[in-house]
């Protein structure tokens, strides 16, 4: 039932070529194929393991693969970062599985042992089903996460050998109940960090925490584990791997896997006949250009998945298509999410492996290791936020020799106008750097809760948790939480668990969970950090294709009650956000413009939503919602002009506002270039005349407590960013402002004021002070409708 496939330039062609449409694809690369380079077997790695992988159809490993494997030997903490289906997987399991053999010739046959972590449950059980396939029978692997059921836990505790979890099971699970893994710890060679670029802003920095409380405990029970960490390409590898586990790091870059040709598009959707807010014209939704490419290559007979932002999206998309392609090849495509119950979630995967099933419109889970190989084809609806994202989606098509195709469909904001309009930043850049903090205090200090908690915490050990951690502890004591020994050791005094102060995954809260209010049916859940936006009461919520609104959010219980409903809108919240400066950390002078990084605090209130028609974005009126405010102490860079600099710019007061406001939308647009971050993690406002400066003021701030390193890197790359977002400004071809270059659609002013002409000018007196121009080389985010933490004025 395998598709027929035909070649990537014929499936472009055929594209472009229907009407109307010979314009919407700005750019063409062409990917030539990359021939293998291997390498011969380390000699450490046991006969075994080289047999097994025999088997399995390697005879030899590519030469990254080696080279990860030798200096894995070595005791040497490593982070492989090569392409998808790099064979990354092999590359630290041979060295792993290899010692794990020698220590099942141990008296009690658990010699040694290795523990693997990955971001999501679903990866961790693909690799433990890999793990089986390469390791002989004795070697004993085992899941240990939420759903391992407790009578089977003591028996991993006490003989599994290779144990496959996630941080969140390490850190809530494992480590507050060391005494119970001491024999596992005792003998603990290797931790494997799986997909380590996922770990970056809040959750990153909470997961270093993580491996630092594994690494005290470990030495404590005598053992120095080798870290081995896999990557997506990005930036500068072993510097991130050093910031995750403290531990020095040589990074293996160099890909020597086979690849076969590739071509890659850059699409923009046409303007369309609808108008926006205040008149200006909107284009096309990724999403829905997205659905007629789908419906083309399904027609073609073309297996093809659609990554898109959010949940929401995946369903349109797929929605969308079927409705295009009628009866029978409707049945032929769905939606896929990480909100599946996983049958639900196999069976999609098998259908795709078959070819019964042609299109799948699906989030980023598939990127985190779940098999999906060898598709015809890969379209991206909107950036996806990273470079090393971008490149791990497209090399999901064709990942056999054949030639595959890839296309990135750029939604109607400033960075995906910008990124299609200059492939070079796509192309000819290097991949990102993965920014996290984890010396953040709001991440830190619950971390040295939880330590204390499992073992007291001694002056030798505030090395390892980084420099703030010796001024956090009598902290900590004065608010109760830990108590100092005579023997100057600190301990947790109260009889709840410490690890439950904290969720790893950043939120803060608990998640509300949307329940069907007819029959009281679990749909899903959202973070509590997103819940005033994406489920107030009147929101549209999509669930496997079904189309809810919400009655009711239930703040105290954290729950939104929703019932079926198939409204023609979309709604997007409205809110209010004031700001002020708590400390400035660092100060640079622009000539008379000045640039500031420091401590905020944001107060955010939402207030009402707007209901917008699917098809065109067109706004069909407004509610209001009494919900409370919400305060954030958080970190921001931000930069102010004076009254002689405007007076220059020919910027008079009365547009000073559009031209500040304007200015902040394209800025926090284009930060997600330069820091790993989703233009939701990060918020901004904008004020004539600030209190705490007592001059113009644009802040842009990390959406999270204590921050995420994002607007410190905003900070450090503030030439080059603010650049790009008056480039990016200057080019649109709008009259007065649009969603490509600076309206918004999480303002919490309706877009107004805005003036783009004022806005460049004020971007131009602002920037003829700043530090000489390095051309804007760096890193990449996101654009995205998944509401999170930030919300922006
Ligand atoms: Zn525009
Ligand atoms: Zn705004």
């Amino acid at each position: 039932m395998s598709p027929r496939h035909r070649p990537p330039e014929a499936l472009l062609a055929t594209l472009s070529a229907s009407r109307g449409r010979s314009d919407r694809l700005t750019h063409t690369e062409h990917l030539p194929a990359r021939q293998a380079r291997y390498a011969p077997w380390p000699e450490a790695i046991r006969p075994e393991i080289v047999a097994s992988a025999l088997a399995l159809g390697v005879a030899q490993p590519w030469a990254h693969q080696a080279e990860a494997m030798n200096l894995a030997k070595t005791g040497q903490t490593v982070v492989l970062a090569t392409g998808t289906a790099s064979g990354k997987s092999l590359g630290y399991l041979a060295p792993v599985l290899s010692d794990l053999l020698d220590g099942t010739e141990a008296r009690n046959g658990r010699g040694a042992t290795a523990l693997y972590l990955a971001p999501t449950k679903a990866l961790a059980a693909d690799q433990r089903r890999r793990a089986a396939e390469l390791a002989p029978t004795r070697v004993r692997a085992a899941l240990y996460d939420g759903d391992t059921p407790p009578e089977e836990r003591e028996w991993v505790r006490q003989y599994a050998s290779y144990v496959l979890t996630n941080p969140d099971m390490l850190h809530r699970g494992i480590l507050p109940a060391h005494p119970r893994w001491a024999s596992f710890l005792k003998t603990l060679k290797y931790v494997v960090v799986d997909e380590c670029h996922t770990y970056r802003g809040v959750f990153g920095s909470h997961v270093a925490q993580v491996l630092r409380r594994l690494r005290r405990l470990c030495a404590r029970y005598g053992s120095t584990p080798t870290f081995l960490l896999a990557s997506a390409t990005t930036a500068d590898p072993a510097a991130t791997a050093q910031r995750l586990t403290g531990l020095p790091a040589v990074a293996v870059t160099e890909d020597c896997s086979p690849r076969g040709p590739l071509v890659f598009g850059l699409w923009e959707p046409p303007l369309t006949e609808n108008v926006g807010e205040h008149g200006a014209p909107v284009r096309r939704t990724a999403t829905s250009e997205a659905a007629y490419l789908l419906t083309e290559l399904v027609e073609n007979n073309t297996r093809t998945v659609v990554f898109v932002r959010s949940r929401r999206a995946a369903e349109l998309v797929a929605l969308q298509t079927q409705d295009q392609l009628g009866r029978p090849l409707a049945d032929r495509v769905a939606a896929y999410r990480g909100g599946y119950l996983a049958e639900e979630r196999r069976a999609l995967e098998r259908d795709l492996h078959s070819g019964r099933l042609l299109g799948l419109a699906s989030t980023s889970a598939l990127e985190l290791g779940v098999d999906v190989s060898g598709l015809d084809a890969v379209l991206m609806a909107g950036y996806p936020g990273t470079r090393a994202s971008l490149w791990q989606q497209a090399g999901r098509a064709g990942r056999e020799a054949q030639g595959a195709l890839a296309i990135l469909i750029a939604r109607d904001d400033p960075l995906d106008t910008y990124l299609v309009h200059h492939p070079e930043a796509l192309f000819d850049t290097p991949v990102e750097a993965t920014v996290l903090d984890p010396d953040n205090p709001h991440i830190l200090a619950p971390h040295l809760c939880a330590a204390a908690a499992e073992l007291p915490l001694g002056e030798s050990d505030l090395d390892l948790f980084g420099p703030s951690a010796g001024a956090l502890l009598p902290i900590l004591e004065r608010r109760g939480l830990l108590r100092r020994r005579g023997d100057g050791t600190w301990y947790w005094t109260r009889r709840d668990r410490a690890v439950d102060g904290v969720d790893l995954r950043g939120s803060g809260g608990s998640p509300v969970q949307i329940v069907e209010a007819e029959t009281g049916r679990l749909l899903g859940t959202v973070d509590a950090s997103a819940a005033h936006t994406a489920v107030h009461e009147g929101a549209v919520h999509l669930h496997q294709g079904r189309t809810y609104l919400v009655r009711d959010l239930d703040l105290e219980h954290s729950v939104a009650l929703v019932e079926p409903a198939d409204p023609p809108y979309t709604t997007a919240a409205r809110d209010i956000t004031s700001i002020s400066v708590l400390s400035t950390d660092t100060t640079v002078d622009w000539g008379e413009a000045r640039l500031s990084f420091g401590s905020v605090e944001v107060v955010n209130q939402v207030v009402g939503y707007l209901r917008k028609r699917i098809s065109t974005g067109e706004i069909l009126g407004e509610s209001k919602l009494d919900l409370p405010p919400r305060t954030l102490r958080t970190r921001a860079v931000w930069w102010t002009v004076t009254e002689d600099q405007l007076l220059d710019a020919d910027i008079p007061f009365d547009q000073l506002p559009g031209a500040a406001h304007a200015a902040e939308h394209a800025s926090i647009g284009l930060l997600p270039l330069f820091a790993t971050c989703d233009r939701w993690d990060i918020g901004g406002v904008s004020v004539p005349l600030h209190p705490d400066t007592q001059l113009p003021t644009v802040f842009v701030y990390d959406g999270h407590s204590g921050g995420a390193g994002f607007a410190e890197r905003g900070f450090q790359r503030a030439a080059q960013w603010l650049t790009a977002t008056r480039d990016a400004i200057a080019a649109c071809e709008c009259e007065r402002g649009c969603p490509s270059c600076v309206q918004s659609p999480k303002c919490g002013n309706g877009n107004d004021p805005l003036d783009k002409a004022a806005a460049v000018r004020l971007l131009d007196i602002l920037l003829a002070g700043a530090p000489g121009g390095e051309p804007a080389d760096a890193p990449g985010g996101t654009a995205g409708d998944v509401a999170g933490g930030a919300q922006e004025e």
